[in-house]
């Protein structure tokens, strides 16, 4: 009798695991033990995520992905996309599916509907089918099928986006084949992998929908975008659930126009307007920055909007940034036609460092003025498609608090330590102090020799931990011109942001020629530090308003105090209330409508002031104002004296 054929796969922990010949990931899985092979959903081999149901050949390490793994919200997240497309083409027969990913927080699947888009009622309803399916507990199934097959299968259905999807496979890949995925009735064109089936998807939740262009593209079909998410159970679905309702309150987009902080509008997408609670909020933002920039030798320059498109050759920026640029026409007047019209062509810097090094050459620089730092809060416009702007978070403009350090390879570490204390500093007092920090190094794709890398990795390592601080390293995630330092953030619902940079660069001095007179009179290149604290002005303000929900802490709040008086009588004294507080640095300003005293309340309540100020006759004789506090609530009648110096000690707390 032949003995069955033996095959060995490596486990985790070095050791070995036979099994016959022919075995697939849940026999791995049962050999293990009965539990694991319950809990499994998927098996890592060799680092790569593959079904249970995939047979072995033998020699691999194999890790089983259950539950518990970070791979199993993704895996039944794109089981739930499956299931989300089954459904849809249950109840309505003749849709279009295209495609559907999973994605950080949930999946989604973008489908042409043959009636119009459903709305958000009727969401419910898919998710009461996709609940059928998944107490149906059904198997996912992998087939390989010939590419022109499987082409064939999908144009019979009528599923046209399937159809160019593997149209493209066997053009742009070669594909000879393609592999489908089958739960139920439905079958899906899929990479794979997925969970063994249905019945895994603990809890689920269809969220919201939304436009999306076959492709991104602006040209092609409007398809409706279904997003949805999945957890392991019901109690993680409900706390996130709770949080995206949180955000959804938060949300800048919402809260800029509400609170009077900025508008976008059709005659320019993508670039905010700013109103006039949100130009105070900017200033303040600015302020702390200046703070920064007076203590740690900053000088600050202005340099143009628009420049010649030839200083964006020289800068490099034409050869690989022109798709992100705007670029100007001449006027067509009659009199620049008689005066032959300027031939020049311009483009709106996307970028402020070309111009910071035309002021740097515009003079000689001894070895004694480095580091020589310039800053500037400095507008960039930068092309994007309409379809990823979004809010404050993706813009068309936005202005960076940016600087360029000129300096010796030796002075990086005294710069990059200064950059981060100054960074730690100012994100504490907008009320984050939990920075991460992510030092990329070196790519593949990189100018400037191995020594000069070294030196600068090494420069940037030593001041990082000069500062005790711990910090990621992202290998080959640098800039091609150098590499660089992320500082990133979490806000109150504990999103992560990436905002102030670091970059070193060895490049654009070369190109700029830029050059300093060392100690021996000869003539050296310097190095060039690019730093952004808070990175994006806007963006940031975008991050502050729905970290604190545009409740802000008094300094930062655009009006600290609004002063109602009860009846028009107390007017006058209202109006002496604020100019007193302005007096003393304090922004308040008066409601003088003519409405009663609760509905100016509530709409000073609407508006997120600190503090609300009541003027009536009581108020009048006692020379006091009425206050109320947003945290600490009624605080009764308190001099105007006695206010000013309780608001100072909180603004400068
Ligand atoms: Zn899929
Ligand atoms: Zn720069």
């Amino acid at each position: 009798m032949a003995t069955a054929e033996k095959i060995q796969v490596k486990l985790p922990d070095g050791s070995d695991l036979e099994l016959d010949a022919g075995a697939t990931g849940a026999d791995a899985a049962a050999a293990i033990g009965s539990g694991l092979a319950r809990a499994a959903l998927a098996i890592n081999v060799d680092g790569a995520l593959s079904d249970l149901s995939a047979p072995l050949q033998g020699g691999e390490t194999v890790e089983i992905v259950t539950d518990k793994s970070p791979e199993a919200l993704e895996l039944i997240r794109h089981d739930a996309a499956h299931v989300l497309a089954e459904s849809v083409l249950d109840l309505y027969p003749g849709a279009k599916i295209s495609i559907g990913p999973p994605i950080e927080n949930g999946f989604y699947y973008d489908i042409e509907f043959p009636d119009g888009s459903p709305g958000e009622e009727d969401l419910a309803r898919i998710e009461e089918r996709m609940r059928e399916h998944v107490k149906a507990d059904e198997p996912f199934e992998r087939r390989e099928v010939p590419a022109k097959e499987a082409a064939e299968l999908f144009g019979r259905e009528g599923q046209d986006y399937k159809v160019e999807l593997i149209e493209d496979l066997i053009r742009d890949e070669g594909a000879q084949t393609v592999s489908l995925y089958r739960n139920g009735p439905f079958e899906d064109l899929c990479r794979g992998p997925h969970g063994p089936s249905t019945g895994r998807i603990g809890a689920f939740k269809l969220t919201s929908l939304a436009g999306a262009y076959w492709r991104g593209d602006e040209n092609r079909q409007m398809l409706t975008r279904i997003y949805g998410t999945a957890f392991l159970d019901k109690k993680e679905l409900d706390q996130y659930l709770e949080r995206l309702e949180q955000a959804r309150e938060r949300d800048h987009r919402k809260l800029g126009p509400e609170l009077d902080l900025f508008q976008f509008r059709p005659e320019a997408p993508g670039m905010p307007f700013w109103l006039p609670h949100g130009t105070v909020l900017l200033k303040l933002m600015e302020a702390e920055v200046r703070k920064q920039l007076d203590a740690r030798g900053y000088s600050e320059i202005k340099t143009p909007q628009v420049l010649d498109v030839e200083l964006w050759h020289r800068s490099g920026h034409w050869d690989n940034y022109k798709e992100n640029m705007f670029f100007t026409a001449p006027a067509q007047s009659e009199d620049a036609e008689r005066a032959g019209k300027e031939e020049r062509e311009y483009a709106l810097k996307p970028m402020n460092c070309p111009g910071a090094c035309l002021v740097f050459a515009s003079r000689r620089h001894s070895y004694r003025e480095l580091p020589l730092r310039l800053a500037e809060f400095g507008l960039v416009s930068r092309w994007e498609r309409e379809g990823v702007l979004h809010g404050l978070l993706r813009v068309r403009a936005f202005t960076q608090d940016d600087a360029h350090v000129f300096c010796t390879l030796d002075q990086v570490t005294d710069e990059v330590d200064s950059i981060c204390t100054a960074i730690d500093q100012l994100y504490e007092r907008f009320g984050f102090d939990d920075v991460r920090v992510e030092l990329s190094t070196r790519p593949e794709k990189s100018i400037g020799t191995d020594e000069q890398w070294e030196q600068a990795e090494a420069a940037l390592r030593k001041a990082l931990e000069r500062q005790g601080r711990d910090y990621d390293v992202s290998p080959g995630e640098g800039t091609f011109y150098g590499p660089k330092i992320d500082f990133h953030i979490t806000d109150a619902l504990g999103r992560s942001w990436q905002c102030g940079t670091c970059q070193l660069d060895f490049q654009m001095p070369e190109r700029f020629e830029l050059a300093y007179t060392g100690a021996d009179n000869a003539d050296h290149r310097p190095v060039l530090i690019h730093r952004a604290l808070l990175g994006s002005m806007e963006r940031f303000a975008g991050i502050l308003i729905e970290h604190y929900g545009g409740r802000f802490p008094l300094w930062l709040a655009p009006v600290q105090a609004v002063v109602l008086p009860v009846a028009d009588r107390h007017n006058e004294r209202a109006a002496e209330v604020a100019v007193r507080l302005r007096g003393e640095g304090l922004r308040a300003r008066v409601d003088e409508r003519t409405e009663s005293v609760g509905r100016k309340i509530r709409d000073a309540e609407l508006s997120k002031a600190p503090y609300m100020l009541i003027v009536g006759d009581k108020e009048i004789e006692s020379e006091s104002v009425s206050v109320r506090h947003h945290g600490d609530g009624d605080l009764g009648a308190i001099t105007v004296e006695a206010l000013i110096e309780r608001m100072q000690v909180e603004a400068g707390a």
